[in-house]
């Protein structure tokens, strides 16, 4: 069976603004949201913004649409909605408030594709809702796929809506598979930094704090995401969202240790050749390769140089010591709402994390007891991705006393 992404590159939509592809950008405060805007920025004959939306930032949303003019602006914190409205009065921005907006904005006419760079599971919504409207979707959002892969995936296909991945291990199978329509898979193998704490173990994991966590070796991103590159639980979303994008097995998916960050994944074909793809640890490449495709744009990002960095080193990933890994491929492999109820349970540890509730070790603990609490639906309907979302939500901060 051919892969869902051995698809045929998908035609550059055609836009209302002369040649340039106007992009929804969902999440432009956030870490992909600002380098977006820079990769835009650096394009301007190529890309415009016409949506921008963020959820409590409001001095940056602000100041994002006075330099990028967008025609829609929202802020999901409605009590910011008159100050946003007042800064932009006169930009000709229509400013729009609250969550519904955030999906009601993924509707409207004037873009073309959504960079969907939310946070969580807040972003499931806002996609789908682009999905039936027929957008193209460079997908930053990694949960939307671990919590609903099957729904998300079979729309795209539904409407014929590419869904272009920009998490970076993605982003490289997809390169590799390039030119391999007719050509099975074997297997992919995600690489992963192992993050700041890679190497050590629970007795020094027990005590580690925020600001630990925080401090990644080679990506500078946001807070969530920094702390499930700590503990793997990244590397185990990783694994869901590629089960979904290429439709593969889970015993066709391998997780392998790669410090440095320079190979972005591999592929290996049935004829044993595996391809790789490989460049500097750098967010705005796989960010405009997802809003380019099927073109490559030329561009000044540093090069990878190597004379200087001859030392590529792979090893296994640690599950004993990093839990979180484990319980992510028990999800994959089990399927049905467990990926969303891992997904929940790992959303609200984090936060708990994240305030000082709950320590580094105790995060498996809950996602753990919330996967067993929770109860098992093989095949859910949206409506009970839902729901078990909500109590998964509601069972691990039980367990926090939040
Ligand atoms: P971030 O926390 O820096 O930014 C999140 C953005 O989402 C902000 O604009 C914020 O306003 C918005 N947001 C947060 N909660 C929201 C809510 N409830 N409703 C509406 N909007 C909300 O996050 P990030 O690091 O940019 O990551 C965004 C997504 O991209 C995540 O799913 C992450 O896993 C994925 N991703 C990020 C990186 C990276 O380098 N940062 C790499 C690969 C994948
Ligand atoms: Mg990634």
């Amino acid at each position: 069976m051919n892969s869902a992404t051995q698809q045929k590159p998908a035609a550059a939509p055609t836009s209302a603004d002369g040649n340039r592809k106007r992009i929804g950008l969902f999440g432009s405060t956030g870490s992909i949201g600002t380098q977006a805007l820079e990769v835009i920025a650096a394009n301007p004959d190529k890309f415009a913004v016409t949506v921008l939306t963020a959820n409590s930032n409001f001095e940056l949303l602000i100041e994002q649409a006075k330099k990028f003019r967008p025609q829609t602006v929202v802020i999901g914190d409605e009590s910011k909605f008159q100050t946003v409205k007042q800064a932009l009065a006169g930009t000709g921005a229509e400013v729009m408030a609250g969550d519904q907006s955030l999906v009601d904005a993924a509707s409207l006419e004037h873009y073309d594709m959504m960079l969907a760079a939310i946070v969580g599971f807040a972003g499931l919504r806002p996609t789908l809702r682009a999905i039936e409207n027929g957008k193209s979707i460079a997908l930053a959002n990694k949960e939307t796929l671990v919590v609903a892969g099957d729904i998300v995936m079979q729309q795209a296909v539904e409407k014929r809506v590419p869904v272009i991945p920009v998490d970076s291990e993605h982003s490289a199978i997809f390169q590799c598979l390039i030119g391999e329509t007719r050509n099975r898979i074997e297997k992919v193998v995600l690489t992963a930094s192992g993050g700041p704490f890679l190497g050590k173990k629970p007795n020094y994991l027990v005590n580690v704090k925020r600001e630990h966590a925080l401090q990644h070796p080679n990506w500078n991103m946001g807070a969530k995401i920094s702390v499930d590159s700590a503990t793997l639980m990244n590397k185990g979303l990783e694994m869901i969202e590629a089960k979904w994008l290429f439709n593969l097995r889970p015993e066709q998916i391998q997780v392998v240790i790669h410090p440095q960050s320079i190979v972005h994944s591999f592929v290996q074909f049935e004829d044993s050749s595996i391809k790789a793809q490989m460049g500097l640890p750098d967010m705005k490449l796989p960010i405009q390769y997802a809003m380019a495709f099927p073109q490559r744009i030329a561009n000044a990002f540093p090069r990878f140089d190597f004379s200087k960095s001859a030392q590529l080193t792979f090893e296994p990933p640690d599950i004993k010591t990093f839990r979180n890994l484990g319980l992510a491929m028990e999800a994959l492999y089990k399927g049905g709402n467990l990926p969303c109820v891992l997904n929940a349970a790992n959303e609200i540890a984090v936060y708990g994390f994240l305030r000082n509730r709950i320590g580094f070790l105790d995060m498996t603990e809950v996602i753990e007891q919330t996967m067993k609490k929770i109860h098992f639906i093989p095949k859910p309907t949206l409506e009970q991705y839902f729901e078990s979302d909500g109590e998964a939500r509601s069972f691990a901060a039980s367990l926090m006393n939040l």
